[in-house]
């Protein structure tokens, strides 16, 4: 069955120094396939709000474990389930 997944990392914001929050989201076809359609869903900083793509520091992230995700309704769908 197809599933989405999502994915968080965490690292340190060139600016502040805060927690930026990475996420990207992915799909798997069955158990066992590799993820496909992955897309990069944006990076903030939470303490300054910039907005930084990729961590400089080498081995500052943190990765947290991808969590299964139900596929996100679009708003047409939303309006015809009321
Ligand atoms: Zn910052």
């Amino acid at each position: 069955m197809r599933k989405h997944y999502l994915h968080v990392s965490a690292y340190s914001c060139d600016k502040c120094g805060g927690p930026v929050i990475s996420g990207s989201t992915g799909v798997r076809e069955n158990e066992i396939s590799r993820e496909t359609d992955i897309r990069e869903v944006g990076a903030i900083c939470l303490s300054c709000g910039h907005r930084q793509a990729n961590a400089t520091a080498p081995g500052g992230t943190r990765d947290f474990p991808p969590v299964q995700w139900d596929t996100p309704k679009t708003r047409a769908d939303h309006l015809a389930s009321d």
